[in-house]
């Protein structure tokens, strides 16, 4: 079985060294050389684009940043389209639009190529663990083909529907941890202004009902003014654009998205689009004077 990995950012590195560590070929390429050569140091091979990467793999993986890059890369000039032999499968790890893997999907399958998103959720330490959350779109015949793959690189893998349910059920993710940071915000900004310890707020609230992991994870980070990323206010603004535009297409409403995304396009053009999405607290600080 010859796996092909292309996008070794972030999250795409340890993913690819973690199939490495369990016994797969691997063959890698990405626009990063340095990433790339790390990769190879582990015992993957490169090839100088992606449809060279296709041409010797059975199953090509990709972890690119947006729903362009995975156009690109698979359907544009040097694609992984122009090699992938019928029978092969494509499962995008990306984190894009629905409607953008259901049209690449139909592209691949005039080829009689597989397709299946399987976006992930839980950052980096999860992809260096092996650990993260894998939600999963495409047709359930074939899961069996991918599902042990997918095991190395999840804690969890859960097939959830046809393809675009994978970046579906992420979006459905993005906006709820949207909706967490921003409610954790305002409320602790509101004790702030209220002259009481917004750090005994925390404490005295995280057994209760508000008690969530998103407010174990940024609220002790964010009381002390850190906002190291994690994952960036501009990344989350591409999921919540993600999130409105498949919300009007499916003439659904989405208040919260449009609420948040407008908060977080404002710090990232005041230069803070590289904080960790916890920095939406900055936002209400500046909004209260504080
Ligand atoms: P990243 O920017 O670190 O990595 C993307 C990689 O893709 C880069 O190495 C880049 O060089 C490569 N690339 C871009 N265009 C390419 C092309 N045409 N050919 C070959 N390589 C190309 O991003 P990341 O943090 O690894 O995130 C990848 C995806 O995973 C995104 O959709 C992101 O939203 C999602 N995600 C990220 C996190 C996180 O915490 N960082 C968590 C969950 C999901």
């Amino acid at each position: 079985m010859m796996i092909g990995f292309i996008g070794l950012g972030i999250m795409g590195k340890p993913m690819a060294k973690n199939l490495l560590k369990a016994g797969y070929s691997l063959t890698v390429n990405d626009l990063n050389k340095d990433a790339v050569a790390e990769v190879v140091s582990c015992g993957a091979v490169s090839a100088p684009s992606a449809k060279e990467v296709a041409a010797v793999s059975d199953i090509v993986l990709t972890m690119l940043p947006n729903s362009p890059h995975v156009k690109q890369v698979v359907l544009g000039e040097g694609g992984v389209i122009e090699s992938m032999k019928e029978g092969t499968i494509l499962v995008d790890m990306s984190s894009i639009s629905p409607i953008v893997s259901q049209e690449v999907s139909a592209a691949l399958a005039k080829k009689g190529i597989v397709m299946f998103d399987a976006p992930v959720s839980g950052g980096e330490p999860k992809a260096v663990d092996g650990t993260l959350a894998i939600m999963v779109g495409g047709p359930e015949a074939s899961f069996a083909k991918v599902e042990d793959i997918l095991k190395v690189m999840g804690g969890s893998v859960t097939l959830v529907g046809e393809i675009g349910s994978g970046n579906i059920t992420k979006l459905a993710n993005q906006i709820m941890v949207a909706a967490n940071i921003a409610g954790m915000s305002e409320a602790l900004v509101l004790a702030t202004k209220a002259n009481v310890d917004p750090e005994k707020v925390y404490r005295a609230i995280r057994g209760g009902l508000a008690g969530s992991t998103v407010l174990d994870a940024k609220a002790p980070l964010v009381l002390h003014g850190n906002f190291k990323p994690g994952f960036r206010i501009d990344l989350h603004i591409k999921d919540l654009q993600n999130a409105l535009d498949t919300a009007s297409s499916l003439e659904t409403p989405a208040p919260i998205s449009k609420t948040v995304i407008d908060m977080m396009k404002t710090l990232s053009a005041e230069g803070k689009g590289s904080d960790d999405h916890g920095g939406l607290i900055q936002w209400y600080e500046k909004e209260a004077k504080i």
